[in-house]
């Protein structure tokens, strides 16, 4: 990537693609295209190809998704597959027609099999059963990366797809019905503290492993694999290593100070028991992750005081 092209990142006001942006603009990368939904809706197949022809950006960063913690995921399901097929379809072919020759695509740790083996080879996909909370979720994804391979093989583009573990950040959902499990506990402990709680209430059995990867991280990864002109098979961008649930509730106690006691709600599911990413083929591209948990934990939390006052 030149710092002179046009790369237009999809779904910049979100927690990943606003992490693409501040990380190409470090980068001095300063033709970055944008647009908000009022400009462009990327579920309008017309207005995407038209945007897509008229730019002709030299990449394309696709970081647009309806996205969703267990619950969305699990309610909203027609939502999530339908919105996530068509904003992925529509910008890959408009790419396509449009004669971009790279793009990035981000899918989600979520597509591998709910029981595969730990940590999840890039070489899981489609060896099993998907965790059915978010099956809708990663059936779109999974098809999306495979539009990627399929234009890479019938026209010889150089689309990527990469897949992140759970991620949290400036940016991030804390809408408690919608947000995934970091944002949601920071938002809980920190109101829990604010009104003396003697419990915080954390959903499931506290016992499912997760990984937790800062965006800011991701973002670096992104646009290292961009920058290195990488364009082979798909990669996982994760930490190495996960907790469990617990261990991330007693975490985000400390950081907040909440002194009550964790509480577990056994009416709200676990999801799957466990999604570790190996990331060996990451770190073999020469990327590694830098932010620990609790620092990035503890940078979430400023940036949610600083939305909640602000
Ligand atoms: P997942 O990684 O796709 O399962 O999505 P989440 O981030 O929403 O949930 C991860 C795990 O955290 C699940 O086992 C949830 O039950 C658990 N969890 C605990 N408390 C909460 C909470 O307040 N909100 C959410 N979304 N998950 C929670």
């Amino acid at each position: 990537m030149a710092q002179q092209e046009k790369i237009f990142v999809a779904g910049h006001r979100g927690m990943v693609g606003s992490a693409i942006v501040r990380r190409l603009q470090q980068g001095g990368y300063a033709h970055i295209l944008t647009q908000t939904r009022q400009e462009l809706d990327l579920l309008d197949q017309r207005a995407v190809q038209q945007y897509i022809a008229q730019e002709k950006p030299d990449y394309l960063f696709i970081a647009a998704a309806k996205v969703g913690g267990i619950q969305a995921n699990n309610v909203f399901r027609a939502d999530f597959l339908y919105q996530n097929l068509v904003i992925e379809t529509n910008l890959i072919h408009a790419a396509h027609l449009a004669g971009v020759q790279r793009l990035m695509f981000l899918g989600s740790s979520c597509i591998y099999p709910k029981l595969a083996p730990q940590p999840l080879k890039e070489t899981c996909l489609l060896t099993g059963e998907l965790e059915p909370t978010n099956e809708p979720y990663a059936i779109a994804k999974i098809a999306g990366i495979k539009l990627c391979e399929a234009y890479n093989h019938q026209y010889g583009r150089q689309y990527i797809s990469v897949m992140p573990t759970n991620l949290y950040g400036p940016n991030d959902n804390y809408d408690l019905q919608t947000s995934h499990v970091l944002p949601a506990l920071i938002r809980k402990a920190h109101e829990a503290k604010v009104r003396g709680d003697d419990t915080l209430v954390v959903w499931g059995s506290g016992t499912p492993m997760r990984e937790f990867l800062y965006a800011d991280d991701l973002a670096d990864a992104c646009v290292h694999l961009m920058e290195q002109g990488y364009d082979g098979p798909l990669v996982n961008i994760g930490t190495g290593s996960d907790v469990s649930i617990r261990e991330l509730a007693e975490t985000v106690k400390e950081v907040v100070g909440f002194q009550g006691t964790l509480s577990f709600d056994a009416s709200k599911p676990d999801g799957t028991p466990r999604k570790l990413m190996d990331v060996s083929r990451l770190h073999a591209l020469g990327w590694q992750a830098r932010t620990g948990l609790k620092a990035g934990i503890e940078r979430a939390y400023s940036d949610f005081l600083m939305r909640t006052h602000a």
